[in-house]
């Protein structure tokens, strides 16, 4: 049996207040293959973040399990587990988090300065090799021709869309967005979705918080959240006008037919 990309299993999370323990989330079960696209969905409160530094490996949990691409990461060393991290998964949050004074091909490199060669576990990125992955990441998302500019220079959609250029410099399978448009207007905000689907068209799972119904719209999968529970789980509508593998199935439905007419 091929491993998910994602895996957990009875997954709380309870915080210490003053007021005692807050179960903030409580017990969840979820599978999320290699490709999909997911949407976490439920009003505020509900332990959308929370799931997510989980998924992310930021926080643990306080039990159940988490199995990211097949591994318990409760059993692995903190190294292990920050190098499966790196090379697993980007992450893109709601404010775009870059560094003022840097460039921008700068903070889209930033990664890799932690980060090792793919296969020469001992070399790391020079400079120059760290700006050129930079370039051709920047380029993926339309903004190559600002690699030299700084942050302030650029609009809050095209800051997002540096951010998650970053978040793909590791080549990572999976990306987690917490709330990816929480600081943009509608139109940007459907510019940075139609990224996000272009990215999973390229075969990279993508799970994202969103309380948008119209963001969440793009997304395969909606998951809903509720009091730290899933309530619900449900495949997105087709009518979404989001991309389906719908095509390809009815190339197939149409080859049959052709081999089956009688001649
Ligand atoms: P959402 O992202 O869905 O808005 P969160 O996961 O941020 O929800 O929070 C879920 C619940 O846990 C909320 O009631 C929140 O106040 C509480 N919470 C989140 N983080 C902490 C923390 N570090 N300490 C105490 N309570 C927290
Ligand atoms: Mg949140």
């Amino acid at each position: 049996m091929s491993e998910a990309v994602i895996r957990v299993e009875g997954l709380s999370k309870s915080y210490a207040t003053e007021a005692g323990l807050f179960p903030a989330l409580k017990g969840v079960d979820l599978t999320i293959e290699y490709g999909e696209f997911v949407a976490i969905m439920g009003p505020s409160g509900s332990g959308k973040s929370t799931f997510m530094n989980l998924l992310g490996c930021l926080d643990t949990p306080t039990s159940g399990d988490y199995f990211l691409t097949g591994r318990n990461v409760a059993r692995l060393h903190a190294d292990e587990l920050a190098s499966l991290r790196n090379r697993t998964i980007g992450f893109v949050f709601q404010g775009f988090n870059l560094l003022p004074r840097m460039t921008l091909a700068d903070n889209v490199a930033l990664p890799l300065v932690y980060a090792h060669r793919e296969r020469e576990p001992r070399r790391e990125w020079t400079r120059d090799e760290r700006r050129a992955k930079a370039r051709e990441m920047l380029a993926k998302v339309g903004l190559e021709s600002y690699a030299q500019s700084l942050p302030a220079r650029i609009s809050g959609g095209q800051e997002q869309r540096v951010a998650i250029a970053r978040a793909l410099i590791n080549s990572p399978s999976l990306i987690l967005a917490d709330e990816p448009t929480g600081n943009l207007d509608s139109h940007t905000s459907e510019e940075i979705m139609a990224l996000f689907r272009k990215l999973n068209n390229e075969g990279i799972t993508i799970v994202l918080v969103t309380h948008e119904l119209d963001v969440a719209a793009h997304a395969r999968r909606q998951v809903r959240f509720l009091d730290g529970r899933i309530v619900s789980d449900d495949q997105t509508p087709q009518s979404s006008g989001a991309p389906t593998l719908e095509s390809g199935v009815l190339r197939d439905d149409d080859s049959f037919a052709a081999r089956s007419t009688p001649c």
